[in-house]
């Protein structure tokens, strides 16, 4: 057991992610700038920072943002130790998902703030304030957005008889600080013609309105709505705070958001992908034409191949819809992935890009000279988006900080 301590965390053979500092600070800027410069900048942390790294991602923004949004409480906690531990004044943050009553708690003495979208919320009211009495008040009291469904039909209060379904948080106002309102956007990113998102915006005035009216509170709330497509293309989204996620890591939520961007901004501005994902060849070696590659025999060699064994697979989040469909980039060219991708393993046509079995290196993700591979073309590539080759890559993986 005692051996276990000095085992690096991550192997040594594996591939791994290199997080561009200066591409996170130039998207960063964007939002700051061409944007909106009024409105509070809140970046969106979730899903291990989108793949990129909550930690490296952490260290990388927490000078820059206003507000720090995360799904997973855990991930709240993390943050406020990180800060702790280096001696930064502790940034605003903000958890989106679901909370368990101990976890309310936990999140009023960190001064982490919630969101309540549901009357689930009453026991954990009740919860906390009990603990709160055990512990003389002190941590009172736990700041609160309210989530308004307004079309998304996830989490959030309906908007019919709002002011009834909130009715319960009044009877805690000692104990939560009513901060602001919240919703968010069910197509933004899928059309060029927001008639939906329109409805969305006035069922959301709608309700603050009403929420406004029953809270009679003496201070204003804030309000927030805008992701990263909304921020960009429906200027009247993003009132107080925008919670900016895919951006910030420099990736379109889509083409659609590309073009109404430039529309509505008169501009498009150049988001700088931050996330390059390399890898180090296991074994190079010769077969012959006519041999076969990989499970199911689904590639079969038109002639002598010089091929490549990388230690990657799906378990570290390369798609199996990328067998003998994706590239890689190796000594600046595009080189075919061959066959399919295996759990732990792909394989890779090298007869062109190297003339002996020295190991070379295969970027994944990112650029090689004049070539670059990029999220979106693995998305194509396997059916689906962005987000999800990004959130999917593994967080086993390490991930380094480069300039
Ligand atoms: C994921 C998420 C965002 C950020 O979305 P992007 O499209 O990545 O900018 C904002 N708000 C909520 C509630 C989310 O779940």
């Amino acid at each position: 057991m005692g051996d276990l301590a000095s085992i690096s965390e991550f192997p040594e053979q594996a591939s791994w992610l290199e997080i561009s500092q200066a591409a996170i600070v130039h998207n960063i800027a964007i939002y700051r700038n061409s944007v909106d410069s009024n409105v509070l900048l809140g970046c969106v942390l979730k899903g291990n920072a989108y793949g990129h790294g909550l930690m490296q991602c952490l260290e990388i923004m927490h000078g820059y943002i206003d507000i720090i949004f995360v799904i997973n409480p855990i991930d709240a906690f993390k943050i406020r130790k990180y800060e702790k531990e280096n001696d930064l004044t502790q940034k605003r943050v903000v958890v989106l998902g679901a909370i368990s009553a101990d976890e309310a708690v936990r999140c009023a003495r960190k001064v982490i703030e919630v969101v309540i979208g549901d009357e689930n919320w009453l026991h954990k009211l009740h919860n906390l304030k009990r603990s709160e009495e055990d512990a003389g008040n002190a941590y009172r009291p736990l700041k609160a957005h309210i989530h308004i469904d307004t079309g998304l039909g996830r989490e959030g209060f309906t908007v019919d008889n709002i002011a009834e379904k909130i009715d319960f948080l009044t009877k805690f106002k000692d104990l939560i600080h009513i901060q602001g309102v919240m919703s968010h956007f069910s197509n933004t990113e899928d059309v060029t013609e927001q008639s939906y998102a329109y409805e969305q915006l006035a069922a959301f005035d709608n309700a603050f309105a009403q929420i406004e009216k029953k809270l009679a509170l003496a201070y204003p709330l804030e309000r927030h709505f805008a992701q990263s497509a909304a921020s960009l293309v429906l200027p009247n989204a993003r009132y107080e705070i925008m919670r900016v996620g895919i951006a910030l890591y420099g990736l379109w939520p889509s083409i659609e958001t590309k073009l109404s961007t430039r529309v509505v901004l008169q501009d498009l501005p150049k988001l700088k992908p931050a996330l390059t994902w390399k890898c180090l060849s296991q074994s190079i070696k010769h077969i012959r034409e006519g041999s076969y590659i990989g499970y199911g025999c689904t590639f079969r060699a038109d002639r002598d191949l010089r091929v490549a064994l990388f230690p990657l697979g799906y378990y570290d989040g390369y798609p199996r819809l990328l067998s003998n469909k994706s590239y890689v980039l190796i000594n600046e060219m595009r080189c075919r992935v061959l066959g399919r991708v295996m759990m732990n393993h792909i394989i890779v046509d090298v007869t062109e890009a190297t003339s002996d079995e020295t190991s070379v290196v295969a970027t994944l993700i990112g650029s090689n000279g004049k070539e670059s591979i990029s999220a979106e073309n693995l998305a194509d590539w396997s059916q689906t988006i962005n987000y999800e080759i990004v959130t999917r890559i593994g967080s086993h993986l390490k991930r380094v900080v480069v300039d």
